[in-house]
């Protein structure tokens, strides 16, 4: 049976652990133990030096004790800031921080659900397949974690990320990719009060076009937004430059490509006006996923749900998560709810019963798969 007061002292200790992104090394180190003497063969791959990290991505494996196929938990280990030295603090059922820094119950909240389930499984000599574990760094930012992972070293065919903010039994089957678009604006730069017939302003030119973009929510898949701007010098320059910062979404990867398109396009137009010249730069960040309702996945968790009282519903995500980059490798993943509430923020909140539900969907899950 999972121990309330098991996993609640396990996620207590895993947020003061201090695990900024890039610096997960301690929360790593501590993880790397609990893991091995659950029985698990542990591994830190090489992504933590290839992302200037104080760790790599640890990776578990539990050989199963039936023949069943192996499947995939996992979550993120490194938090957003201000995120060292957390206190937190239980109210009425509730675990918050001392109100100075995140919780870091994202995704810490997973983490602990993850340890649980399998302490009951080696506890009570439960039936499993292989299971494999994947504690992922520099999630927040960019996915780069996942991106750097050795995907030949994992033989799951299905992944479970606990990392979404829903009610457990809340499934995430799509999510969206997201491009991230640098644009520079270089006009010339003129005496404003003197000559400013001779300047062109990368300003003007950066406002035109992003007066002509259609921006925010483009429609109930897809969305953009213009996150920074910067140029500029004194008032009696013509500004010569303006770099612009912004970011697109869609869970349809033909409907970003025409977003950003349309974005590159209103400052090409816009410099053409005015005789500057702009340089574009988009990265795609990642792809975007989505399993079917009916796959074999999205039903063997509502059962498991369903197995323990808890309502499933499936939704898409505004965000991306290592989900995307699981199912960009061949992996069907998706992500499932754990109840981390107002994640990134200092109000960010765990209720004790959802912890303790996530808990039981993960055992539920392997008890499924066995
Ligand atoms: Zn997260």
């Amino acid at each position: 049976m999972i121990n309330q007061d098991r996993v609640v002292h396990s996620f207590l200790e895993y947020v003061q652990i201090s695990s900024p992104t890039k610096m997960e090394g301690k929360f790593a180190k501590h993880m790397i133990v609990e893991l091995q003497n659950l029985g698990f063969e542990v591994t830190v791959d090489d992504a933590g030096e290839k992302l200037g990290c104080d760790t790599g991505n640890v990776i578990a494996k539990l050989a199963g004790t039936t023949g069943a196929n192996p499947i995939l938990f996992s979550c993120h280990m490194d938090t957003v800031s201000p995120g060292i030295d957390i206190k937190p603090i239980i109210k009425d059922g509730v675990i918050y921080s001392d109100g100075t820094t995140i919780l870091g119950g994202d995704d810490k909240a997973g983490i602990a659900a993850i340890i649980e389930a399998i302490r009951v499984i080696k506890e009570e000599n439960i039936a499993h397949g292989d299971i494999e574990v994947v504690f992922s760094i520099f999630e927040e930012g960019g996915l780069h974690g996942a991106k750097n992972l050795d995907y030949s070293n994992l033989h799951s065919k299905h992944a479970f990320v606990l990392d979404s903010g829903g009610d457990p039994g809340q499934i995430i089957v799509k999510g969206p990719a997201q491009d991230k678009l640098d644009f520079v604006v270089t006009g010339r730069p003129a005496h404003a009060g003197v000559a400013p017939e001779e300047g062109i302003s990368a300003i003007m030119v950066a406002s035109e076009a992003i007066s002509k973009m259609t921006l925010l929510r483009i429609d109930s898949e897809t969305t953009a937004n213009i996150g920074r701007i910067e140029g500029g010098t004194v008032t009696n320059i013509v500004a010569p430059e303006c770099t612009v910062k912004a970011e697109a979404r869609s869970l349809d990867n033909e409907k970003l490509k025409k977003q950003s398109d349309h974005m590159v396009e209103c400052f090409k137009v816009a410099a053409e006006k005015f005789g500057a010249t702009v340089d574009a730069k988009v990265e795609r960040m990642y792809s975007a996923f989505s399993v079917d309702e009916n796959d074999i996945i999205v039903q063997n968790v509502k059962a498991a749900c369903e197995k323990i009282g808890l309502k499933p519903f499936t939704a898409p995500s505004g965000g991306g998560s290592d989900t995307n980059i699981f199912n960009a490798n061949g992996i069907t993943a998706v992500n499932l709810g754990i109840g981390e509430r107002k994640p990134h923020t200092l109000e960010e909140h765990l209720h004790i019963v959802d912890l303790v539900n996530a808990s039981k969907l993960v055992l539920e899950i392997i008890k499924n798969y066995a």
